[in-house]
């Protein structure tokens, strides 16, 4: 499982951590990032997903297909999500 931010979308509510503290925490500038990918449970993490108002977080399989939120549509390109400002946090914690 793979879990992103969308940065653009972090209004900084912090619900995510509340459900998942091993796994989320803001970053100086009050945004979400992904300090243990496994911090906890995939369930738990689902869950964070569910909980964040503006659906800023992202969880794909290891296929890389998006789980949640569920796709309504396949962007037909495949750079419009980086045209489109999204920006992914690294899923390691720094050193
Ligand atoms: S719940 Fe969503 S908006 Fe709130 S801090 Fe987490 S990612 Fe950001």
């Amino acid at each position: 499982m793979k879990i992103r931010v969308d940065r653009s979308k972090c209004i900084s509510a912090a619900d995510c951590i509340a459900v998942a503290p091993g796994t989320f925490e803001l970053d100086e500038e009050g945004i979400a990032i992904i300090k243990d990918p496994h911090g906890d449970t995939d369930a738990i993490i689902e869950e964070a997903a569910r909980s964040c108002p503006t659906l800023a977080i992202i969880i794909e399989d290891d296929n890389g297909n998006q789980i949640y939120p569920e796709p309504t549509s396949k962007p037909s390109n495949p750079g419009a999500a980086s045209a489109k400002g999204i920006q992914t946090t690294q899923a390691t914690k720094p050193v």
